[in-house]
């Protein structure tokens, strides 16, 4: 959000901007969704709706948890919400007591560590690496937990790796939980449909239905339906949870747009465009995979989901501009910002430093002027390291 803020001034003055900062699609919402909207308008669907949400939307939510993740769930384990994001907040301000430690991947979603910290808990971050393609596995997650871990956080397909886990890790993360009763699962899963793996990969929740009565699933029409401005998500979870979380809702926000509810249900049913974006994604992360991993001194994983990549360019950092060493990713990124109006997201955010991350929600044409641009200017930063290899 602070690189967009900055974008919005650089504009405002003028200045085109390379934007590859934003998390969010470059499509249209598609015209089925406004449809619905602008008939939801016309019929009225213009006041309060319950403080769950609407019963429309609570059931499409119910008909697309067994449309797409094959588990069958009752209107009342689900709550509609303003984003996944408040769908997160919610839970954690309802699961969470004071000093409750929640332990979260990193790289994460800028949000996950704030949150816990607003809900009065404790932060405890499991580091990855390139080599583990930036995922947490069931010995490091064993170890992690005590008596005071409250939740696990899991994000997959991962903001801002792209990590995806498979059916065989997802269930040897199941298996640790399972035999630590005391710990609720968080799974943000609010880029499910943008899915590059090829593998068909059961659900968590089918794989180890034990986990059932802890597990709060977070999700969203944000990614998954290009509707990040209309500000829906949801959770699905043991009721006693989403009744708590309503009563937060209710005396906080009420509840999201009546009109955006009723366009999500749209969404949520499903339609043509679901496969239209994840082609276009996997063509995008193809071509931007392929530039990256041809500039000199970066190294990338490449990416199975989301719309992100994620490169390490620690060893950019230690060339010299203006008589300064760079040092970090946000001066990189700010240099990027000066030199080229291209904006990424530097990976101190994600509790990454020496990565950036990139969002590859532009056309073809614009990803590769950007690339072109990062290019010369990480082509100049590598001229002027000291090489010691
Ligand atoms: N979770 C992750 C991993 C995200 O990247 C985002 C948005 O960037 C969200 C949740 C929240 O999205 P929204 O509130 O638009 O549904």
């Amino acid at each position: 959000m602070a690189v967009t803020n900055e974008i919005f001034r650089l504009r405002a003055d003028g200045v085109r901007i390379l934007n590859f900062g934003a998390g969010e699609p470059d499509f249209e919402t598609p015209e089925r969704i406004g449809d619905a909207a602008r008939r939801a308008i016309a019929l009225g669907q213009t006041r309060y709706a319950p403080a769950a949400g609407l019963v429309e939307l609570r059931e499409a939510i119910v008909a697309k948890m067994a449309r797409i993740n094959h588990l069958e769930v009752s209107v009342e384990e689900v709550i509609a919400t303003t984003g996944g994001k408040h769908a997160l907040f919610l839970g954690l301000q309802a699961l969470l007591n004071p000093g409750d430690e929640v332990l979260i991947p990193v790289p994460y979603w800028t949000s996950y560590g704030d949150m816990v910290r607003l809900a009065g808990g404790n932060p405890v971050f499991l580091p990855t690496s390139a080599s583990d393609g930036f995922k947490v596995g069931p010995e490091q997650l064993a170890a992690a937990i005590n008596p005071r871990t409250r939740a696990f956080v899991l994000n997959t397909p991962s903001n801002p790796t792209g990590a995806v886990y498979s059916e065989s890790e997802l269930s040897s993360l199941g298996e640790v939980l399972a035999a630590a009763p005391e710990v609720a699962l968080l799974t943000d899963e609010v880029y499910e449909l943008l899915d590059f793996s090829g593998q068909p990969s059961r659900h968590l929740l089918r794989l180890c239905p034990k986990l059932r009565a802890r597990c709060l699933i977070i999700n969203s029409v944000s990614k998954s339906y290009a509707m990040t401005g209309w500000r829906v998500g949801y959770a699905v979870g043991p009721s006693a949870w989403i009744r708590a979380m309503t009563t937060l809702q209710g005396q906080s926000t009420t509840g999201t747009s009546s009109i955006s509810q009723v366009a999500a249900a749209e969404a949520l049913g499903g339609g043509p465009d679901e496969a239209i974006m994840l082609d276009e994604f996997r063509r995008r992360r193809d071509l931007v995979c392929e530039r990256w991993q041809a500039l000199q001194d970066v190294s990338l994983v490449v990416p199975d989901g989301a719309f992100y990549v994620f490169p390490d360019v620690t060893r950019l950092l230690s060339a010299t501009v203006d008589g300064e060493v760079l040092g970090k990713t946000t001066r990189l990124c700010e240099l990027l910002l000066e030199r080229e109006q291209v904006a990424l997201v530097p990976g101190e955010a994600f509790g990454a430093p020496g990565h950036v991350r990139m969002a590859y929600t532009a056309g073809v044409a614009t990803l590769e002027e950007g690339m072109q641009a990062i290019g010369r200017v990480f082509a100049e930063l590598s001229g002027g390291l000291v090489r010691t290899d």
